[in-house]
């Protein structure tokens, strides 16, 4: 009964954070899951993520490889090694920023990253095109960063891997950089998303590149884009990252939920934070 509850109410939740519309979620979703311990749920806190309905989960990657991860919303960590992954805390006083083990580490800051053409995992010539426009705009930062993005099914060298998956709901899932601070490597895009514009595909795909980097959900602790309406916490318990606003956490490209009416771009608190953090 447990299981079947929590499975349930993850359905629920993940149509919500997927895409903020009822839709369709295929058996890749609702696999077996498991329920996370108190440990790994104040260790995910701790992260900076929210923990309302975490789930573990078997995934299995496109390189075949299956893995246990701890899933929030779009967000997975595996839960191998998951007791070492850094807590998010403050530098001092106000001026709370993500710490450097948190984020891609300098050694890896020219990012491969690879556009899946392959079989069913084939990228749909419109998010080939998102792609693109997502790669352009954290190019277009000058930062430490830089994008070279290419075309195919040659996986193993890419450090981040853009691909579709069978789930019928608009949106993805990605990860955060793992312990060696290598950009997280799998970036899911549901097969749903193609039914959204080219701007939506541009932004979800835009978004989970931002936790490949290690970007948080801007309103990760409540989720308000996702519909809440709830009092506010007297104190945020977020780590902000200076020059991006407290209130009304509604100005992110990393939010947790998004609109049909996205347009894909960064926001100005997107590139302060990218910027700043890079
Ligand atoms: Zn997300």
């Amino acid at each position: 009964m447990k299981t079947m509850k929590s499975l349930a109410l993850f359905a629920i939740v993940s149509v919500m954070i997927i895409s903020c519309q009822k839709k369709e979620i295929t058996d890749e979703v609702q696999q077996v899951s498991s329920e996370p311990t108190k440990e790994q749920l104040d260790k995910l806190f701790n992260m900076g993520v929210n923990i309302d309905a975490v789930t573990i989960e078997e995934i299995t990657m496109l390189d075949g490889s299956i893995n246990k991860y701890l899933v929030s919303g779009d967000i997975l960590i595996p839960v191998t090694d998951f007791d070492k992954y850094p807590e998010l805390k403050p530098l001092s006083g106000d001026n709370k920023q993500y710490r450097d083990d948190n984020i891609v580490s300098p050694n890896y800051r020219n990012i491969d990253i690879l556009g899946y053409t392959g079989g069913s995992f084939a990228l749909t010539s419109k998010m080939q095109t998102a792609l693109r426009w997502a790669v352009n705009n954290y190019n277009a930062l000058s930062n430490s960063l830089n994008f070279n993005l290419t075309f195919g099914t040659s996986y193993g060298p890419a450090d981040i891997v853009v691909y579709k998956i069978n789930v019928a709901g608009g949106g993805g899932n990605a990860g955060f950089p793992n312990l060696l601070g290598q950009p997280y490597k799998w970036v899911r895009i549901n097969a749903g998303t193609d039914g959204f514009s080219t701007n939506v595909n541009e932004h979800v795909i835009g978004h989970e590149i931002g936790h490949c980097l290690g970007l948080r959900h801007q309103d990760w602790y409540n989720r308000q884009s996702c519909g809440y309406t709830g009092p506010l916490p007297a104190e945020p318990p977020a780590i902000w990252i200076p020059g991006t606003p407290i209130s009304p956490f509604a100005d992110s490209i990393m939010l947790a939920c998004f609109g049909a009416g996205e347009d894909g771009e960064f926001t100005e608190t997107d590139k302060n934070a990218l910027n700043i953090l890079y």
